[in-house]
């Protein structure tokens, strides 16, 4: 059994980082698995140097421990080696529409809008997929994929209907999310994968991806998330508002463990543990499902 957490290095580590690494790490650990580190760091554009280096720290000092570290910036050839079997298979055309042309259209599963596949019959230039200087898809089969998580999440869909063609390759160059972790969690022979449930709606594209690579699909949950208010009454997943470096300040790790722990169902008290004492206990059965809701008054407060 083998986990990964695989955050994006786009931002300052805070609670909701730290609780998807904890339930990472737990999975594995109680299983007698390995736990990988995977530092998404290929949207250039938002990046910042020194945020994986911070994010490896805040870890650390949670109590988290790694079997390795990969970093996806540095894995560029395995991932053109992808774009060029789904070339080699006819798969990959070249796609011009904005995201404006889709709005008002149909709503994905995730929220956004979805993409009509309406420049599924464009061919790739003589130069291929290389030489395309717009954003690159990929035409996926018509399956529907029957499939429901580890936690009974029905993730069922009809990627190519549901959520349109995902783009691999995005107008800058960068290599698209969709395609970036499937070739991670491929190579990495990645057996299970626990994440956001914000990521559900993607894990059907996923699946196809992985059909059309001839690689393994790794079993899946999804866990709940720590929201923030949004402004309106609206709630949202916790982004900056609680930086590590102010938790940090007034917590130890061992505290917020404890906070974390008590937050998903995993502790009876928010009393301070190390990571480790909670392996033994560890169950999914015990983790809440419901989504909660974290403030910062100068102290953490989950509701
Ligand atoms: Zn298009």
């Amino acid at each position: 059994m083998k986990g990964r957490f695989a955050p994006s290095t786009t931002g300052e580590a805070h609670p909701g980082t730290l609780l998807s690494a904890l339930l990472v790490w737990l999975d594995a650990r109680a299983r007698g698995g390995r736990a990988l580190l995977r530092f998404e760091d290929l949207d250039r554009t938002r990046v910042q140097p020194g945020w994986a280096a911070e994010l490896s720290e805040a870890l650390a000092w949670l109590g988290l421990d790694w079997d390795d570290t990969i970093v996806q910036s540095a894995r560029g050839p395995a991932y053109e080696a992808a774009l060029d079997r789904l070339a080699a298979a006819d798969r990959l055309y070249p796609c011009a529409c904005s995201r404006a042309t889709r709005s008002g259209g149909r709503r994905a599963p995730d929220g956004g809008w979805a993409y009509d596949n309406t420049c599924r019959d464009r061919a790739l230039p003589p130069g291929g997929w290389r030489a395309v200087e717009t954003a690159v898809r990929v035409r996926l089969p018509d399956d529907r994929v029957e499939l429901v998580d580890r936690g009974g999440l029905d993730l069922s869909q009809t990627p190519a209907r549901d959520m349109g063609d995902p783009i691999v390759r995005r107008r800058d160059g960068v290599v698209a999310y969709q395609l970036a972790v499937v070739v991670d969690d491929a190579d990495e022979e990645i057996t299970d994968v626990v994440r956001g449930r914000d990521i559900a709606p993607s894990t059907a594209t996923q699946v196809l991806l992985q059909r059309l690579l001839g690689v393994a699909t790794p079993s899946y949950r999804h866990h709940f998330l720590l929201l923030e208010g949004a402004g309106g009454g609206k709630l949202a997943k916790l982004h900056g508002s609680i930086p590590w470096s102010a938790v940090r300040a007034r917590y130890r790790g061992d505290e917020l463990c404890g906070i974390l722990a008590h937050a998903a169902g995993l502790a009876e008290s928010p009393a301070p543990c190390m990571p480790r004492d909670l392996v033994a206990g560890f169950d999914w059965a015990k983790v809440t499902t419901r989504d909660r809701v974290a403030r910062w008054d100068g102290a953490l407060r989950v509701q």
